[in-house]
Parts: structure tokens; sequence; C-alpha cells
């Protein structure tokens, strides 16, 4: 049987925002790793977007070395407090895991791991210094990832944030229930321990162009993310009290709308919120609702099954209260002014679409109303266009296999790249993108 996690309790939660997830101890640790069978063709390597070694990872835990492991883990994931605290495992290396319904914790595993290194505070040597410069914009974790991978090599990197905190989605977009500020802190602490600094309130298109950047340095990353949200335009999206579930995060997250009057931007206490979506962001921003003393329902058009969010954090999230409408959809919102309601549509499954899949559709005539005084949507999000490089229509920039984008010493990666946000896809780019940028400085490129 699987070691389970111990986790804040559910009433004691909602007066707080510390993380739900305690993490495992030394003991739960040990346990989970002696069930690992080290298979000799383990399919939870063939799951993990990033390669890392798990029966490796997992045997130097049983092996009471888990400096070793964390060694083992950077190999391919300079991240591995954020992977062992939100990455979407289930669905991934432990959905392949041999062992199915009880499949190895590896997240937690990885996060026991990181907790370690953590707290040894090991001292670090800082690089020698070659010659060469990097701009990194944006400071999530595609900028994060290429930063911690080149500055051992001693290039001048210089990080440009548009924020007043680095850390990009993983600071704005991630509540602190689910990770704390610490790990994020401590991420950037020990890139400026390897000599990386990091400029803060640095506006791509404002404060610089594009072209500065690449006339200064000897190379540029261009890691902003996608941050604009999508709406869903349906009547009522332009009243007071709706926001986007991007809108919502940044101002507790950020701006510490949560800790008013410590902080000074408050945000409005809601009665009832009602959010649409089913992803992890909309969940994020329900729980989120929920601790600023919301009673909350979220919408969803498709079944249960089908909710894209991490099943975990479904239960924590059904745990605290909040109320899952599957099959409905929003037809409008309603109000004079402010948010007074939102109209709902049940949903039904109706003929094959063109991929053999039932089609949704709404059930004619049984709308319904729900009282609320706020409404948060979630559909989704997309990057800035960057009108100096080629990009997509959706306004991703083009990269070739090395992550190159159209301007010469301009490399990219992230989500401005793939268009919607993955962590594991920000850091499988960043790697990427910190090979080309060494191998472009070494004078091997171009
Ligand atoms: Fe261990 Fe599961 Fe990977 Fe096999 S598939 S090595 S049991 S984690």
């Amino acid at each position: 049987m699987r070691v389970e996690e111990k986790k804040q309790h559910r009433f004691r939660r909602l007066n707080n925002f510390d993380e739900v997830g305690k993490g495992f101890t030394e003991q739960d640790a040990k346990k989970e790793a002696e069930r690992c069978l080290q298979c000799k063709n383990p399919t939870c390597v063939k799951g993990c977007p990033l390669g890392i070694d798990i029966p490796s990872f997992i045997k130097e835990i049983k092996e009471d070395s888990p400096f070793s492991a964390v060694k083992k883990i950077k190999e391919q994931n300079p991240l591995p407090s954020v992977c062992g605290r939100i990455c979407h495992n289930e669905n991934l290396c432990e959905a392949a895991c041999i062992q199915g319904e009880n499949a190895i914790s590896i997240r937690l595993l990885e996060r026991f791991c990181a907790e370690k290194e953590a707290l040894s505070q090991t001292t670090l040597k800082k690089p020698k210094k070659n010659k060469k410069t990097i701009a990194i914009i944006g400071s999530g974790p595609a900028g994060m990832t290429v930063a911690g991978i080149l500055a051992p090599y001693g290039y001048t990197i210089t990080m440009f944030e548009a924020m007043h905190l680095p850390g990009g989605v993983l600071r704005f977009g991630i509540p602190e229930f689910r990770m704390s500020r610490d790990v994020v802190n401590a991420e950037f602490t020990y890139l400026e321990h390897l000599g990386v600094k990091i400029q803060k309130n640095s506006i791509l298109g404002k404060s610089f162009s594009l072209e500065e950047m690449r006339d200064t340095y000897d190379a540029v990353f261009v890691g902003v993310g996608a941050s604009i949200p999508k709406f869903i335009d349906i009547p009522g999206e332009n009243l007071n009290g709706v926001y986007s579930a991007n809108e919502y995060m940044i101002r507790t997250n950020l701006m510490r709308g949560n800790s008013f009057p410590g902080h000074h931007t408050p945000l409005k206490k809601h009665k009832k919120t009602v959010v649409i979506g089913g992803g992890n962001l909309a969940l994020d921003a329900a729980r989120t609702a929920r601790r600023m003393g919301a009673d909350v329902t979220m919408l969803f058009k498709r079944s249960f099954d089908e909710l894209p969010a991490k099943r975990s954090e479904v239960v924590n999230a059904q745990e605290e209260g909040i109320e899952l409408l599957m099959m409905t959809y929003a037809k409008q919102i309603l109000g004079e002014g402010a948010v007074q309601g939102i109209e709902c549509t049940p949903m039904m499954l109706g003929e094959m679409d063109e991929f053999g899949e039932k089609k949704h559709v709404p059930i004619e005539d049984s709308e319904f109303l729900i009282d609320c005084d706020s409404v948060i949507i979630s559909m989704g999000q997309r990057p800035h266009r960057i009108h100096e490089l080629q990009c997509y229509s959706n306004g991703s920039i083009m990269v070739d296999d090395q992550m190159r984008a159209s301007m010469k010493g301009v490399f990219s990666g992230g989500d401005v790249v793939a268009g919607e946000p993955s962590l594991l896809k920000a850091i499988s780019d960043g790697k990427k993108a910190a090979a080309s940028i060494h191998d472009f400085l070494s004078g091997d490129m171009f």
C-alpha cells in the first residue's frame, strides 16, 4: 500500500494559506522507497517528460543517501523542490508506474530529497566568471532553468522580471497552500549565489526593447510566459465582481490582497463565488476564494472524469467544501453594474463529432440561476505577441529545434512558445535552450 501524505486538517486550512500537503517524513520516504521494484525496464521513466532516472534516485533514498538522490534528480531536473510539489505526477510518471493503483509516490519522494538538500545549507562554490553575457527576459521556470544550468559555467547572467518579485507563474500563479513562497525564494537565493543578477520592474517593450538586449548581451533568452487570460464572450463579463483567474491569483499571490491591511492592496471579500473552468488554475482560484470566506461553486461543461485538474487537488478542493457542478455551461452573468448571479445551462452528450467523440450539447429550456456576487473565469491563457520576433497567430514565438527564435542570438522557450502554461515543458525547453546558448557562445553554432 502507498504511504499517504499527511495533510493539514480540512477545517484548519480554510483559515490560512499554509501548504496543505506536509510531504514525507524520513520514515515515510524510506518505507515508500522500499516498495519500488527497481524495474529493469522502468516504465515510470518513460512517463517522465524530463527523463529523470527514477529507480536510481529511489534506490539512493533506500540506501539513506538523499543527497545523492537529489544529485541524480538534478541531472535532468534543476527544480526538484518545485516539481516535488506541483508536478502533474498522477498523469505522468506515477500513471506509468508498473504498480498501477499502488504506484510509487514519486513526486513526494522527489520533494523529500529536495527538502533534505534545502535543510543541509551546503556552501556552494561561486563559479569562475567568463567574459560572455546573457540576458534572460522573464524569471519563471524556463528562465530559472536556463540561469541554473548556465551560471555554473561562469556566464554573467542578468534576469529581467516585469513584476516587483521574481518567479513568474511560480510566484503569481501558484497559491501558497500548494507551494510555499519559501521554495521560490530559496531557488532565487541559489541563483543569486551563483552570481545571477535579478532586475525587477523591467518590462520588455516598455523598459527596453529586444534589439537593445541583443546589442548589449551576447545571447538573449525570452521566457516571458503566457499571461493574457482568455474569456468566454458571454453577456455580463464586464460587470464588477468578474475576475479572470489570473487577475484573482495575482491579487492574492503577488499583491497579497489576502493579507490586507498588512499589505496595501485589498481584495474584496465575496459571499458567493462561481468559478468557470476545470483546470488547475480554476481549482486554485476556487480554493483561494474559499479561504477568502466565500461559498464556492465550480462550473465545468464536461464530466467529472474529464476534469483536467490534478485529481489529488480536486480531492483537496472537495474536502474544503467546494461544490463541483459538472456538465454545466455558463450562459450569462447577471447584474446591474455588479454581479448578482449567473445563468447556467446543463449539458448532455449528443451526437458523435468528427473525432468519434460524443459532443457536449446544452439541454434546451433547462436554464437555472445561481445567486452570486462574484465570478472567476479560468478558460486558459495566451502569450503577449512580441513584435520583433516571428510568432504564430496566437502570439506564441516560433523557434527551431534548438530553441532559436527569428533574431540571431535570441532563444526562447516555455509558455511563450507552447502558447499555454506547462511547468514541465518550460523546464524541458529551458534545458534545450541552455544547451543551445552554450553552443552558440562557445562558437559551435551558426
Ligand atoms: Fe519503481 Fe514503479 Fe518505476 Fe518500477 S515503474 S522502477 S516500481 S517507480
